[in-house]
């Protein structure tokens, strides 16, 4: 698809002009270190920014590069990302971070194609730190991107479509600056739903969908998956000094992650009573907590939630009793379980 020449051009100088003016001061921005920017696009993936600033100064001044990534042991790390959730991200960094320091010498290939070879990065994050990093003429099209341009070209198509027209749309310089604009207006002027703030918009004056009033239809939405709910039983049992914890498996949801006891299905209090007796409690007190639920991409955990409080806890396969301060400051549990911590902190 060929398109209008002014139109290419007036989005390059308006995006140039508004990021030598308007760019935000963030930390990750302070320099063009690949192994920075890799970092912060992986936790600014699913997490919104101000979340993420303390998150990626505390893990540069702790891990600032490469190989002391690479060396950290896999728990240290998960704690160092606790509260960041989606920790499939932290488990591939540390992968990919082991490949470059054997392969690439420590330091993060320079091609959008070497970069997707390393686990955890896609597409959108090889072309972010390919261009930021190195300026490799590459696209980074994450979901505000395709919002923006969608709405910019007026045009309904799917993230998927887009990609092949980046390439005319792509400046021949500063192209990790084109690329953050952006990312910029996307994730502050160009905002989901009704509520772009067209009037405060770099790129407003050739704007289709502000022009024709597409803003509503524009993108058009990817079609909803079907979410389950399930039911899960969630018990932390305590002797008021140890917690009875074991680790997920090493596959599937939250895995590796610490968990308190966490049943399948809304279970009774009698089929409640009847696992605690195969842990050898056979007198508790049961207080039920507020049920909460925790979301995942494609379903909803319904958690029903109760604190069982006992004399004596004795050691039982497959789970681990732990003091509140290890379990506090050295075991790394799921966001899940933090709703909970006023229980067991
Ligand atoms: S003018 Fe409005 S719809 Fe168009 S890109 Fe800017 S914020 Fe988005």
């Amino acid at each position: 698809m060929l398109m209008n020449k002014n139109t290419i051009e007036y989005l390059q100088n308006s995006l140039h002009n508004f990021y030598s003016s308007f760019a935000r001061d963030l930390p990750w921005r302070k320099n063009k270190d690949p192994y920075s920017i890799w970092v912060s696009e992986i936790m600014l993936q699913q997490t919104q920014v101000k979340t993420v600033i303390p998150y990626f100064e505390r893990f540069l001044k702790l891990l600032p590069d490469v190989s002391h990534l690479a060396k950290i042991d896999i728990e240290s790390l998960m704690k160092l990302w606790e509260g960041l959730g989606y920790y499939s991200r932290v488990k591939h960094m540390h992968q990919a971070a082991k490949i470059i320091v054997n392969e690439y010498h420590g330091i993060l290939p320079k091609t959008a194609l070497e970069l997707l070879k390393l686990p955890g990065i896609g597409l959108y994050t090889a072309g972010a730190i390919a261009s930021i990093a190195y300026e490799e003429r590459i696209a980074a099209v994450d979901g505000n991107v395709h919002r923006v341009l969608s709405r910019y070209l007026g045009l309904p198509i799917t993230k998927e479509e887009l990609l092949p027209l980046m390439d005319e749309l792509l400046p021949s310089q500063s192209i990790g600056n084109f690329n953050q604009a952006l990312m910029e207006v996307g994730s502050r002027i160009c905002i989901p739903q009704s509520l772009p703030l067209c009037n405060e918009c770099p790129i407003n004056q050739k704007c289709q969908a502000f022009k024709k009033q597409l803003t509503d239809s524009l993108p058009i939405k990817p079609k909803k998956l079907n979410r389950t709910i399930e039911d899960k039983t969630l018990l932390i049992i305590t002797d008021q000094t140890h917690y009875v914890i074991r680790k997920r498996p090493s596959k599937g949801l939250l895995a590796n992650l610490w968990e308190f006891p966490l049943l399948e299905g809304s279970q009774t209090i009698n089929e409640i009573s009847a696992f605690l007796l195969d842990l050898g409690i056979d007198e508790f007190d049961l207080k039920v907590l507020p049920n909460s639920v925790h979301t995942f991409t494609h379903k909803d955990w319904k958690i029903n939630a109760y604190k069982i409080t006992t004399m004596k806890l004795n050691p039982v396969d497959h789970y681990t009793l732990v003091s509140r301060f290890d379990l506090n400051q050295i075991y790394t549990l799921s966001s899940l379980f933090k709703k909970y911590q006023e229980y067991y902190q």
